[in-house]
């Protein structure tokens, strides 16, 4: 009789993880609320910083699933029981026995109308890097008119790094994507003037650096220091913003076509009290051990990956899925019930080879 992880959350780092379980010989079931896998990731139109589209991402971490249940439409009702013996019960009434669970449930969009001040629901040309990420995949980037725009800007840090929305943290994606996304209308509307409004930029990845350069150099986005205090509507739909260049310490003002908000990652704990998982005052999932534990919740048996625990780019959550899947045939090897598995599978071969590498919780 095998082992079965059940994975909860069917985006990028559910994905790797449940690949990497079933490469270690563990039946998985993957739970996913909507009707297909692949979360955020699978509707990007291209990721950074090698424009590879997000759909190509999904398609080929799904290509390592192998025989794993897939459970779309369905979330998770209930979870009884003690690791290495819980019981899931899904809102379609199935139940499931698991010996180890993942939270790979990600993260929500920060909303946006929340800065009232920047119009988002009330102007029809403010819009979110989510709206504008579709344009993009569309090849279609118009104002609410149907007009080619002349000017665009791209405003950071909105709904992070904000103490009035009590949402400290970086969202660590959003200059890079910024960077992305202005490239991308670069390259299709070529006469159109880009303006990034940053209050730090923070591009730390390999190779993000040099997209920023690049989109200075070869693509002429123009990046400039300042916090957008306001946006107004004009008579003809275009967007007024006063702006405080942080730099030069004096007000700005600039019209623009767009406004796209870079809207950052919020907590997406709505298994906290089911699975009962603890979360930070970010909102996220804590972890047993922000250093040497960060794939473990405080619940033994329930690990965690992926944005549910923070802000993380995609491939940090496809690596994050991986560890919490080495992490989990490490627990397994050591906790589970003896006569839950035969001893000579290549599972619980590949587990106790993994728990020698520090996986254990
Ligand atoms: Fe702001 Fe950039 Fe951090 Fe996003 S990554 S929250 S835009 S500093």
């Amino acid at each position: 009789m095998s082992q079965t992880v059940v994975i909860i959350g069917g985006g990028v780092a559910g994905l790797s993880a449940a690949g990497r379980l079933r490469d270690f010989g563990y039946d998985v079931v993957l739970i996913e609320k909507e009707s297909q896998v692949g979360g955020y990731v699978k509707n990007w139109y291209k990721v950074f910083p090698d424009f590879t589209p997000g759909s190509e991402i999904v398609d080929r971490l799904k290509q390592d699933l192998r025989g794993t249940e897939i459970l779309t439409d369905c979330s998770v009702e209930k979870i009884e029981g003690a690791a290495p013996n819980f019981r899931v019960t899904t809102s379609t009434g199935k139940e499931i026995a698991a010996n180890a669970i993942l939270v790979a449930t990600g993260f929500r969009h920060f909303d946006a109308t929340f800065k009232e001040e920047y119009g988002y629901g009330l102007y029809d040309n403010t819009i979110t890097s989510i709206d504008f990420d579709a344009m993009l995949k569309q090849k279609q980037v118009r104002t609410a008119a149907g007009k080619i725009p002349k000017k665009v800007a791209m405003v950071h840090c909105v709904g992070s790094r904000d103490q009035q929305v009590n949402n400290n943290y970086c969202s660590r994606v959003c200059c890079t994507n910024s960077v992305k996304v202005s490239i991308g209308l670069k390259e299709l509307l070529p006469d159109c003037e880009v303006f990034s409004l940053y209050m730090d930029i923070r591009v730390f990845g390999r190779g993000y650096e040099e997209l920023y350069r690049s989109s200075q150099e070869e693509y002429g986005v123009q990046f400039i220091r300042g916090r957008l205090s306001e946006a107004s509507e004009q008579n003809n739909g275009s967007l007024l913003l006063r702006v405080e260049d942080t730099l030069t310490s004096r007000p700005m003002r600039l019209t623009v076509d767009l406004l796209v908000l870079m809207v950052g990652m919020c907590g997406n704990s709505e298994l906290s009290e089911v699975a009962g998982l603890k979360t930070g005052v970010d909102r996220f999932y804590e972890t047993a051990h922000q250093q040497y534990s960060n794939n473990a919740s405080h619940r033994p048996g329930i690990f965690l990956a992926g944005t549910a625990t923070g802000p993380k780019a995609i491939v940090e959550s496809i690596t994050d899925g991986r560890s919490a899947a080495a992490d989990i045939a490490g627990f397994l090897a050591t906790s589970a019930p003896m006569n839950g598995m035969n001893g000579s599978s290549q599972g619980r071969f590949a587990a106790m080879e993994l728990s020698n590498l520090g996986g254990r919780t």
